[in-house]
């Protein structure tokens, strides 16, 4: 890894020809211990928004000390880098064999459920010479509305609260410790939605009359795009605080949240160059099946900056991408606001890419991602402006 550079260095620099992810570990850095010293609980991070050993590193020096995983292979990834980590293993449907493993070998002790066929798995995987654990603690998976978030979770997993309470008293006889989990959607744009999953929370707990030791309110925390500005995530915090302090629970209940792309997004932007410019769309060099799945398939939209040496006076206009696959579908519908004189050769740098940009990439058609590079400059977009002090180890040139 290179160091010490910001987009326009690199691309005078290095003049690269595939595409480069540039990582901010202050970024990464910030947005943990906003976290951490906002939320009234235990932070998680859920590894599948950008598995980066990197970011994974620089979140634990932050103070992250929980990671949601959800396959063998990140229970693997983040054990090897970790080994004093606590892993929860929070996807409800799991092989039965990635259970026993993360439970005997890698030391999981909290696992995620919505069914019984789910809890008899994980109490058969993980009992030794026929005797079961008794140090589970198993979080039941609620179904809440995705109504508030750009990315909906809501029909594939959980059991609904007016369903669960046999469940949960199931696995109450299973547990050490019992708790209630759900995903309100991936960029929750209002901290109602934590407000109403909440209340299903409540009808859960009342219906079933167990005893809660966890209530785990997931991920969905959003970050800046545009067109996507939300409010403070400290007025989320305040919502889920209020509501967790209201709930009929144990006196010593624990709160736990996992965010995903609110710890992520900001860690990496990538830097493109233009290889064609056809009217209003840019031919550039990574695509839907590199960094830009989001873009390509739920018309997700990122920052976009030009990189030029001396900049534009261009009035911005609004470009679509191409990725560089022979692939249709590999089309990125804009509008990026970008100067009306872009032109190939340009380089360009795609914002809050850390979450679920890279993780997606693939080498479909012999496009891959060049070096990744540290950059000490500001993300383009900031859920955490000015507020939250940077560690004093970081120097930045904070860009105007
Ligand atoms: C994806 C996922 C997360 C992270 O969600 P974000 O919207 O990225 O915060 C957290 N928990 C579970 C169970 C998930 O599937």
């Amino acid at each position: 890894m290179h160091e010490d550079h910001n987009a326009l260095g690199v691309a005078l620099g290095l003049r690269p020809t595939q595409p480069i992810t540039l990582v901010r570990p202050h970024a990464a850095h910030r947005a943990a211990r906003y976290f951490l010293e906002k939320f009234q609980g235990t932070s998680m991070y859920a590894v599948k928004a950008n598995p980066s050993p990197d970011l994974i590193a620089a979140l634990w020096e932050a103070g992250i000390t929980h990671f949601d995983v959800a396959s063998i292979a990140e229970v693997r990834l983040v054990r090897g880098l970790l080994p004093t980590a606590t892993l929860c293993f929070m996807h409800p449907v799991k092989g039965a064999e990635a259970i026993a493993e993360a439970y005997h070998v890698h030391g999981v002790r909290t696992f995620s459920l919505d069914s019984e066929g789910e809890l008899a798995k994980i109490v058969a995987a993980t009992a030794t010479d026929g005797v079961a654990a008794a140090d589970l603690t198993l979080c039941v998976r609620l179904r809440v509305s995705s109504a508030h978030s750009k990315l909906s979770l809501a029909s594939k997993f959980g059991v609904a609260a007016e369903d669960s309470a046999p469940l949960l008293m199931a696995a109450r006889q299973a547990a050490d410790a019992l708790g209630l989990c759900f995903h309100v959607g991936s960029q929750a744009m209002s901290p109602q939605a934590y407000a109403d999953a909440m209340a299903q929370v409540r009808a859960a707990i009342v219906a079933a009359g167990v005893t809660v030791d966890v209530v785990d309110v997931g991920g969905g925390f959003p970050s800046v795009y545009p067109g996507m500005e939300p409010i403070a995530l400290a007025a989320y915090f305040e919502v889920i605080h209020r509501a967790f302090e209201s709930l009929p629970v144990s006196y010593s209940a624990e709160l736990w949240c996992e965010p995903g792309r609110a710890l992520s997004a900001e860690y990496a932007s990538v830097l493109v160059r233009v290889e064609a410019r056809k009217d209003d769309v840019l031919y550039i060099n990574d695509g839907a099946y590199g960094a830009l799945f989001d873009a390509a398939h739920i018309n997700w939209r990122f920052p976009a900056k030009l990189v030029r040496e001396g900049g534009s006076r261009a009035k911005s206009m609004g470009f679509s991408f191409y990725g560089p696959t022979c692939d249709d579908m590999d089309f990125m519908r804009g509008p990026f606001e970008l100067p009306a004189d872009v032109r190939a050769g340009d380089y360009i740098e795609l914002g809050m890419l850390g979450a679920y940009g890279s993780a997606m990439r693939t080498g479909f058609n012999g496009f891959t991602a060049g070096a990744t590079i540290v950059a000490r400059d500001e993300p383009m977009d900031s859920v955490y402006g000015e507020e939250t002090a940077l560690p004093d180890n970081v120097v930045t040139l904070r860009q105007k």
